[in-house]
């Protein structure tokens, strides 16, 4: 199959068209799917959109960069890793999206994350196009020494395709804080240039002072909006969620704030179950210990005389599940705990956490269900707020970027209720997806058939 076009714009024909093109991207295609079964019902409504192949274009990334990443570990072995970034939409402004280091990283991982990325951006307001990257490095046992020499490889070639005006990396999982440094240390060393290229960098040298927390603070700042216009409070909620890493750790944070109480974490190997909840100073030797990628959450059940168990949290009772891990982590079949449970709200801090049958199933029993294109969204808004700051060499404090980001994540919350409603049914999914469509959409059908 050589062109891309769709003799029709139904769902099957955009599925089959995915699976001629691109097959084995299973990741991809399932965001396709959830993207393009709510918006295919309103372009029927809207033929303004079936025009120019915006469609096909849609879904067809503007650019893909794979490439080699040769490093050399403490052994002195040569190691070689593989490094992508897809720049899939500029229509509203430069690429905007994180980079991944783990190793099930692949071509149809990072494509799914870049699509998902163009709606959570264009929901943002903010004038941001959208792209993703990383690489199947692990950085779960390596020394510093190794992880910077292979951010330095890294980025010895991405730092071509990129720049503060064309496309802005930030982290994702196995990028944190120090391996921005890293990046941009090397991006420096390379073009000789002091510009916002990358964000969340440390605030001593251009970082935006709540960027570490937004992922974790908006989620839960858009879990409050939920329940206040449902006519419920977070107060004495029990919450459970997946993952320890940055997103997780600043959910918590934001939900102990918020007078819930967080009865489980977990990471790839397991769960703790702290029944008396995770308190500040729990909290923070969750944050210690995870500094180092190794160290593992049962550690946690040791200090503090609690359970641990192998596995996945969604069996314990709670009414707020927020899964902050990874995808397809939260499926059917913990749904159905869930819902046995009582669950009454499900927000998704990690990118496509619930299977679509999961989402199916909770938006049927009339559980609270955000889609991370949305309830995820405060990460990439502070990014781009990183990014105005940089630009205009200023520094915003802490107030100033928290009360934007509660502003962003309300805005986000209401587009979903404007484009999500229909009579006394609230579908945030398809809200978030419609809301996100239509100016990206609109953005392209006025730039022409680029
Ligand atoms: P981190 O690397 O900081 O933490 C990831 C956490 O998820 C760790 O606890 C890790 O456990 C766990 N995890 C990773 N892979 C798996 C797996 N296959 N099974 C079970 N647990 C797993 O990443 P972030 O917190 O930054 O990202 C978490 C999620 O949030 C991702 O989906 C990311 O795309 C999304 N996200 C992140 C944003 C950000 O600003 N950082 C913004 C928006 C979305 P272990 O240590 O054992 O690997």
């Amino acid at each position: 199959m050589s062109d891309i076009q769709l003799k029709e714009i139904t769902l099957e024909a955009i599925l089959e068209l995915i699976d001629q093109r691109d097959p084995g991207q299973t990741a991809f295609k399932q965001s396709v799917y959830e993207v393009m079964e709510t918006i295919i019902p309103f372009i029927r409504e809207n033929k303004k959109y079936e025009n120019i192949g915006l469609i096909e274009r849609l879904i067809e990334p503007e650019r893909v960069i794979m490439f080699r990443v040769p490093w050399e570990d403490r052994d002195g072995n040569h190691r070689v890793n593989r490094g992508f970034r897809v720049q899939f939409n500029s229509a509203l402004g430069p690429y905007k999206g994180g980079l991944r280091f783990h190793p099930s990283v692949n071509l149809s991982i990072i494509k799914f994350l870049a699509f998902e990325q163009i709606f959570k951006n264009s929901l943002t307001g903010l004038n941001l196009g959208a792209g993703k990257g990383g690489s199947d490095f692990d950085p779960k046992g390596k020394t510093d020494t190794e992880v910077m020499r292979f951010c330095q490889s890294f980025i010895s070639e991405l730092y071509r395709h990129i720049s503060s005006e064309k496309d802005i990396p930030a982290g994702d999982i196995g990028v944190g804080e120090k391996e921005i440094g890293f990046i941009y240390g090397q991006y420096k060393r390379l073009t000789s240039r002091f510009t916002g290229v990358i964000t969340g960098k440390g605030v001593d040298y251009g970082g935006s002072a709540i960027r570490p927390q937004a992922t974790g603070f908006g989620l839960l700042y858009f879990v409050e909006e939920m329940l206040n216009h449902h006519g419920h409070s977070m107060d004495k909620k029990t919450v459970i969620i997946s993952g320890s890493g940055n997103v997780a750790q600043y959910a918590c944070e934001k939900a102990i704030e918020k007078g819930t109480k967080v009865i489980a974490m977990s990471d790839s190997n397991g769960f703790i179950h702290d029944k008396d909840g995770i308190n500040k100073n729990k909290l923070d030797y969750i944050k210690e210990l995870k500094r180092e990628r190794h160290n593992r959450i049962e550690k946690y059940a040791e200090k503090f005389g609690c359970d641990f168990e192998e596995g996945k949290p969604w069996k314990l009772k709670c009414d707020i599940a927020l899964p902050c891990a990874t995808q397809n982590e939260l499926t059917e079949s913990d749904a159905e705990s869930l819902i046995e449970n009582g669950v009454s709200c499900v927000a998704e801090g990690a990118n496509m956490p619930c299977t679509d049958a999961a989402i199916k199933l909770l938006q049927k029993s009339r559980v609270l269900y955000a889609p991370g294109k949305a309830s995820n969204a405060g990460g990439v808004a502070v990014s781009g707020m990183e990014m105005s700051q940089n630009a205009r060499r200023l520094s915003w404090t802490y107030e100033e970027v928290d009360k934007k980001l509660i502003e962003v994540m309300k805005s986000i919350h209401e587009k979903c209720i404007q484009y999500g409603s229909n009579g006394e049914d609230l579908n945030y999914m398809k809200g978030a997806n419609i809301a996100g469509f239509i100016k990206v959409a609109d953005a392209m059908l006025a730039q022409g058939h680029v």
